[in-house]
């Protein structure tokens, strides 16, 4: 059966009951949006701060492939499998985006028999998070060329305006485009572009905003470009955005509450690219939850060289979270590629392949547990192709490298698929204090920060950067110095090239561009090229997304 399909057959409870029966949630602080969804009062938060933290899980995987691994599907069976034991448990996921759902991924909301639901609303506007950033980025993006028609006091130089526009939209034709055409009535022309939502500089900041003054602070400190000198920034503050951007948030920073399939709570709250953005759910989401449930189970986008990475240099520093532990997805398919199995052969039993490709586990799991110091889970994520001697193998390697290794059904049975892995993760977390060493001090300039990321992490033997970059990174380590670097490099693969399998090493990462985010607080290294505008592919998935008569929507997957 589909993802869709199962989703469809889900017995929801309205959201109210069971918010407030499983976390004593009084409806008064609750939103509804329609029954099954519904949005946290931040009194409500604000006011959990006395009661004690449970232990956060973090769930992240290996360099993802087409086959995929599996993260989200895997955080909603956890989770599930924790409740199912007797604990509370809390899923915090990331809101999925317009773009991916309508071009290659369909939904964002788990699979199988994990998954979050409603998952129609969730996949497609939900509670209109997107479009409130979209909304707010856009209000900036028009009062730039609004103060440069009224005679530019601030004198921003527009050949070098960096905050361009945004849609929720995976549209390439709008990466560049001319605005002001028409004359003197339209302003004046410049080049622009668009960005997809999920770039925006606004999302990470309401993912790490803590409260509403922080948030507006955070939109006042966004850099938009600088002035004719060329030099002095030009900050949102200057147009007095600040305050309507926030007003704009107003709902958007409040967490969405959801349930899984198995009627346990769910937050998905934010999301931000895991590339140019540090690809987690809001902080609010993540600290809100621990004080609700004994165990929280989160999610980072990408493999865990960037989204674990980010969760915990970034995320975690900032906002003082500490996971307990750490559960990293593989699957037999996915180690495949990696040992250079082409994408149509890999439901075939391949053990050399296995063997090769392991290597790319091996270096995530290393990186986990010697550079941050964490214990980690290695969950299999199990396909029906997957065969007794493939799984056996992996087993046999995990352990060899004193690792626990839990192949895991949650996919196919839901919760009840997942309970040894629930047992397993939960011995390592009840029994250390919950905690983990950053991979960089603060203190270490920015650009010893991004070398010991691209040495400890990819396996690469130094970074390079054109004399241009160097001397931008110079001017950032000025002001910015303590800033941490959020990486934009491949997902594919440890190095910058993505067709690099397995567990490259040896190479160089070349960093070709710097861009300040000053409101998110962290400076972005791009290594390679990258994507702020996703395009769609030959065959969209938006061809195959319909509505019957009644009203119900399939094709989502
Ligand atoms: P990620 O969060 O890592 O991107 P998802 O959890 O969203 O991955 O899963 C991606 C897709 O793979 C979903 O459509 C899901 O239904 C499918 N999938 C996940 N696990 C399995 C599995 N064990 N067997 C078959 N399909 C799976
Ligand atoms: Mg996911």
């Amino acid at each position: 059966m589909s993802d869709i399909a199962i989703a469809q057959q889900a017995q929801m409870r309205p959201i109210i009951d069971l918010a407030g029966e499983k976390l004593g949630i009084p409806a008064e602080h609750l939103d509804p949006y329609g029954h099954y969804k519904a949005k946290l009062s931040l009194e409500y938060v604000n006011n959990l701060t006395d009661r004690e933290d449970g232990k956060l899980i973090l769930v992240t995987a290996i360099s993802p492939t087409p086959a995929g691994e599996g993260k989200t599907t895997t955080t909603v069976g956890l989770g599930d499998a924790i409740n199912r034991l007797g604990n509370s448990a809390i899923m915090c996921l990331r809101e999925p985006s317009l773009g991916p759902c309508f071009g290659v991924k369909g939904g964002a909301a788990g699979g199988g028999y994990s998954q979050v639901v409603p998952m129609e609303d969730i996949n497609l506007h939900f509670t209109g998070d997107f479009h409130a950033i979209g909304v707010a980025h856009n209000l900036l993006s028009a009062l730039i060329d609004n103060h440069i028609n009224h005679g530019n006091a601030l004198d921003i130089d527009s050949r070098r305006i960096q905050w361009k526009r945004v849609v929720d939209m995976n549209d390439r034709a709008l990466r560049k485009i001319t605005v002001g055409m028409g004359g003197p009535a339209n302003g004046y022309l410049r080049e622009d572009g668009y960005d997809i939502v999920v770039a925006s500089e606004i999302m990470a900041i309401l993912c790490l905003a803590t409260s509403r003054v922080d948030l507006k602070e955070r939109l006042g400190r966004i850099v938009i470009g600088y002035k004719s000198d060329r030099v002095t920034p030009v900050y949102a503050s200057d147009l007095n955005a600040q305050g309507a951007m926030a007003a704009l948030l107003k709902e958007a920073i409040k967490p969405n509450l959801v349930q899984t399939l198995e009627n346990n709570i769910a937050i998905i709250h934010g999301g931000p690219f895991a590339n140019i953005a540090h690809g987690c759910n809001t902080v609010t989401a993540t600290k809100t939850a621990l004080k609700l449930a004994d165990y929280v189970v989160t999610e980072a986008g990408f493999g865990a060289d960037l989204g674990a990475e980010k969760f915990l240099d970034i995320k975690c520093r900032m906002s003082g979270l500490k996971p307990s532990a750490v559960v990293l997805v593989a699957t037999v398919r996915a180690l495949k590629f990696h040992g250079g199995v082409a994408k149509e052969e890999l439901n075939q039993e391949n053990i050399d392949a296995l063997q090769k490709g392991f290597t790319n586990l091996e270096r995530h799991l290393d990186n986990i547990q010697r550079h941050y110091g964490l214990p980690c889970v290695i969950c299999i994520n199990h396909f029906t192709f997957d065969t007794d001697a493939e799984i056996a193998l992996l087993k046999d390697k995990c352990e060899a490298l004193g690792a626990k290794c839990v192949v895991s059904k949650h996919w196919a049975q839901g919760g009840a698929g997942a309970e040894e892995l629930a047992q397993e993760v939960l011995a390592v977390v009840d029994n250390r204090e919950p905690g983990f060493t950053y991979v960089y001090d603060e203190e270490l300039p920015l650009w010893d920060k991004i070398e010991t990321i691209a040495t400890k992490l990819y396996g690469a033997i130094g970074i390079t950067a054109s004399p241009k970059v160097k001397a931008e990174i110079n001017t950032l380590q000025q002001n910015h110095g303590k800033f941490p670097v959020c990486m934009a490099k491949t997902q594919m693969s440890f190095s910058t090239n993505p067709n690099e399998r397995g567990a490259p090493s040896g190479h160089t990462v070349e960093i070709s561009e710097v861009r300040l985010a000053n409101g998110a607080g962290f400076i972005v290294a791009i290594a390679g090229d990258m994507m702020t505008m996703p395009g769609l592919p030959k065959v969209p998935a938006a061809e195959r997304i319909d509505i019957t008569d009644d009203g119900v929507i399939t094709g989502l997957f």
